[in-house]
Order: structure tokens, then C-alpha cells, then sequence
């Protein structure tokens, strides 16, 4: 019962956890390190660890990929070698049934996977924190990622040449959104895509540069009227560079 309960109070205070599975180490914390999230990550307010892939290899040349079955360009990172990393991870988390705090998704970063969005970019900063597993060579062998049930998520519609660089920017979006990372919490309520919107366009000083002023009502001082100026230009700007993002706003906006 103690046991159960201080399980509990470790899940409650134990800060948001990123673990990189990965064949480069040395890319981490990186751009991580610096700047608001290196900040919060120096005070302890999110955790990053690493597992170096290479350590579970299982000859001599520390070999972690083997030639594609079937023939083509490339390796493939072995599953017997991948599966022993994850488990090694997975060891001391819950979920399993081995305990401490609740399970984190374990993620691949793959062009094949879903496009990352602000929306589960969300989610995951909620929970207890991630697991990502960064691919090389021409991925990792497909019965792995069936075994582990593993979520794919992608960056984009381009190909990587390894999955860190995927990982720091998952890590990064995360990061910032938790508690104590970064200064206003309403500026994070009114950027692009928290409100299915591009965010409206910013100006500073000098009210005036190279002959170019900035739009009056700015200087209004009537709030009612900068937020319905800052709507207009954040649908205007939405409408014209993301056709998807609009017609998705529109129909919610109709329900
Ligand atoms: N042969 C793979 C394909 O065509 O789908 C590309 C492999 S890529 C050279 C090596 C690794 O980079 C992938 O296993 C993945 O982990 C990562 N990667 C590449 N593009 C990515 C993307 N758009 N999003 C997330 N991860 C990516």
C-alpha cells in the first residue's frame, strides 16, 4: 500500500521526461541546452536522457544494421538489436508492470509516420513525458515497430537523414509548453494553430522603419479593436497560405 502510494507521489512530482533512443548521443541536449528550455532543463523542471543504441549490440564490431532482405540501396537497423534498447528503457517504467511512474509513448520519428501537430504536441506535454526512438541508414526493420506498437510521427513531407533532428524539434515543441518554461501563458493561448488559426502578424519599435509604418489601430490603445484587427489578419493570413488549416476553422466554426 505505502508502496502504491509513494509510486503516486513520485508520478506527481517527478518532472516531464524525454529518453532519445539513438546511434548519436553526442546531438543531445544541443539547441536543447540553451535558451528557455535549456533554462527549465538546468532548474529540473523536464529531464533528458539518452540511450546510446550502439551499447546493445551484440558482436565484437558493435554492429546495429544489416543489409535490406529482398536486396536495394542501404541498411537497416536490426530489431533484435533496437528491441533490446527499448526494453532496457522500458525497464523502471510503468505501464509494463515494472513500475515507477505512468508509461510514456515510446515514438519513431519516420517520414512514414503521422505529421506532427500542435495538437498532439499538447498531449504529449500533458503526460509524463516521451520515448523517441531516431531511425538511420533506411529505417529500422518493420517487425520491431509492430512488436513495440510504436507511433510513428513525422515532421514533415521530406526525408531526414536520422531521426535526432525530428526528436529535438518534438522535444523543443513539448518543452516549452510545460508549466514554468515560458513567460506569458497567454501568448502561448494566441499563437498559430492553439486556436486553429496562423497568428496574427507582430510589429515593435521604431514605429516607423525604412518608410513603412505600423498599422494605426496598433496604436489605438483600444483593446476591443486591436483584438478584432489581430482576428481579421490572423483568418486573412490563414486563408491565404493554408487552405487546410481554413476550410478545417470554417467547418468547426459551422458545427
Ligand atoms: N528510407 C526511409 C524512407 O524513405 O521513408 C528514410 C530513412 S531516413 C534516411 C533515416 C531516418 O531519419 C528515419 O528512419 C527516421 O527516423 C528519420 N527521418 C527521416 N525523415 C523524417 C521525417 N520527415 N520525420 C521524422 N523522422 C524522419
Amino acid at each position: 500500500m505505502m508502496e502504491a502510494e509513494d509510486k503516486q507521489a513520485d508520478a506527481q512530482t517527478a518532472p516531464w521526461r524525454a529518453t532519445v533512443l539513438t546511434l548519436f548521443p553526442e546531438m543531445f541536449p544541443g539547441p536543447l541546452g540553451i535558451s528557455l528550455a535549456g533554462q527549465a532543463l538546468e532548474r529540473g523542471v523536464w529531464a533528458l536522457e539518452t540511450v546510446d543504441i550502439r551499447d546493445f549490440a551484440r558482436d565484437k564490431h558493435r554492429t546495429v544494421d544489416d543489409a535490406p532482405f529482398g536486396g536495394g540501396a542501404g541498411m537497416v537497423m536490426r530489431p533484435d538489436v533496437v528491441d533490446d534498447a527499448i526494453a532496457a528503457t522500458l525497464r523502471g517504467e510503468g505501464g509494463d508492470g515494472a513500475g515507477g511512474g505512468p508509461a510514456r509513448p515510446l515514438i519513431f520519428a519516420s517520414p512514414r509516420g503521422r505529421p506532427l501537430g500542435q495538437q498532439r504536441v499538447r498531449e504529449l506535454a500533458a503526460g509524463p513525458g516521451v520515448i523517441l526512438l531516431c531511425g538511420r541508414y533506411e529505417g529500422i526493420d518493420e517487425r520491431v515497430l509492430e512488436a513495440r506498437a510504436v507511433e510513428e510521427v513525422s515532421l514533415g513531407d521530406y526525408v531526414l537523414s536520422g531521426g535526432e533532428p525530428a526528436a529535438l524539434v518534438l522535444i523543443d515543441a513539448c518543452a516549452r509548453l510545460l508549466p514554468g518554461v515560458m513567460g506569458s501563458a497567454q501568448s502561448q493561448d494566441e499563437e498559430s494553430f492553439e486556436r486553429g488559426l496562423l497568428e496574427y502578424p507582430h510589429y515593435t519599435r521604431p514605429q516607423e522603419w525604412q518608410g513603412r509604418a505600423v498599422p494605426e489601430v496598433l496604436l489605438s490603445g483600444h483593446h476591443e479593436k486591436i483584438r478584432a484587427w489581430r482576428r481579421a489578419q490572423a483568418e486573412q493570413v490563414t486563408r491565404a497560405r493554408r487552405p487546410d488549416l481554413w476550410a478545417r476553422y470554417r467547418g468547426a466554426a459551422q458545427e
